[in-house]
């Protein structure tokens, strides 16, 4: 006899990149009886369906939630206040309710006073994405060899913990769970700072009067190319990251700030030893992303 699903309806409140991405891994790993899925769009409601995303697909994010024991809400983090007060009376006795945000303490903040006791809220960020957006974006095995972080508020169930560690280990991530300021710090210097260095640059060259647009684009090989890709990433998503993330990211910024400044001074004073040594560091770095398969 097949396995029973470990969840019988999943709600995706979103299905963008990530929704998308977590029904196809849902469906391929049978980790679900049901997928009931939302969007804003009659658009993406309609791709969702044409796609086979969804069993059921809502107009409204209530209809979606009714008799789910998953919810996962995937949208851009600064819809989840209203998200949060349209599904709550809806949403079923003992339900889990996570998320997909970047950032975790404004989630916590923004839905944990909406949802009632019955619910175990456990939010959650899979560390895994792509530059690009919407239902046809997704694939199967976008959190494969990643990492899914769950950041349950004290207290939480430790099973409704456990069962959403599970779902993410099926659909091939390894889960670390932390607490939640502990993420917005650990983010904001390995991507949030990272994405705001690749639009500020991006933005710098196209305001340049002497290079021209078709020079940039002709030689971008050299270096800029990678940035315009992290800087082509969806910019509600990251007005929302930056918003939300405010003072974890102005505080490494101001660290980052501080080591652009030392490092003008090394290139203007013709410090090549300190140079020479940042360099063979930075390297070192990437060799370790290499070595722990995140490359
Ligand atoms: P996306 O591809 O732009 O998809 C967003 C989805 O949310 C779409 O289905 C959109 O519907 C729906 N939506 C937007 N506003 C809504 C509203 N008010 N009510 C209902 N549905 C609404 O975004 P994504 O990349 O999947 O990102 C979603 C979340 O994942 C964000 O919170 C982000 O922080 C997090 N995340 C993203 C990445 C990444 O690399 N992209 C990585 C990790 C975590 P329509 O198409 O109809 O507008």
């Amino acid at each position: 006899m097949a396995e029973k699903p470990l969840f019988e309806r999943v709600a995706l409140i979103g299905i963008g990149l990530i929704g998308s991405s977590l029904s196809h891994a849902i469906r391929k790993q049978r980790l679900a009886q049901h997928i009931a899925g939302h969007a804003q769009s009659q658009r993406t409601r309609d791709k969702a369906v044409e796609l086979k995303l969804v069993d059921s697909i809502h107009a409204d994010a209530a209809g979606a939630v009714k008799g789910a024991d998953l919810v996962i809400i995937c949208t851009p983090m600064s819809t989840y206040a209203a998200i949060g007060a349209a599904i709550a009376p809806h949403l079923k006795s003992g339900a889990i309710l996570t998320d997909v945000g970047s950032v975790k303490q404004s989630v916590i903040r923004d839905l944990g006073p909406l949802l009632p006791d019955h619910v175990h809220f456990v939010p959650g960020h899979p560390v895994a994405g792509t530059e690009h957006s919407g239902p046809e974006s997704g694939f199967a095995e976008l959190f494969q060899g990643r990492w899914a972080i769950l950041t349950p508020p004290p207290g939480t169930d430790e099973a409704a913990v456990e069962k959403l560690a599970e779902l993410w280990r099926r659909v091939g991530s390894q889960v670390e769970i932390m607490e939640a300021g502990h993420h917005d710090k650990v983010l904001a210097i390995t991507s949030h700072l990272p994405h705001l260095i690749a639009y500020c640059i991006v933005g710098t060259v196209t305001d340049l009067e002497e290079v021209t647009k078709s020079e940039v684009i002709k030689f971008s090989a050299s270096g800029f190319r990678d940035f315009t890709r992290i800087a082509a990433s969806d910019p509600i998503m990251w007005r929302d990251v930056f918003l939300n993330n405010r003072e974890a990211v102005i505080e490494m910024l101001g660290r980052f700030t501080e080591d652009l400044t030392a490092l003008q001074r090394n290139i203007r004073w013709g410090e090549s030893d300190k140079l020479q040594e940042l360099f063979t560091r930075t390297r070192d770095i990437r060799r370790g992303i290499i070595d722990a398969k995140q490359a």
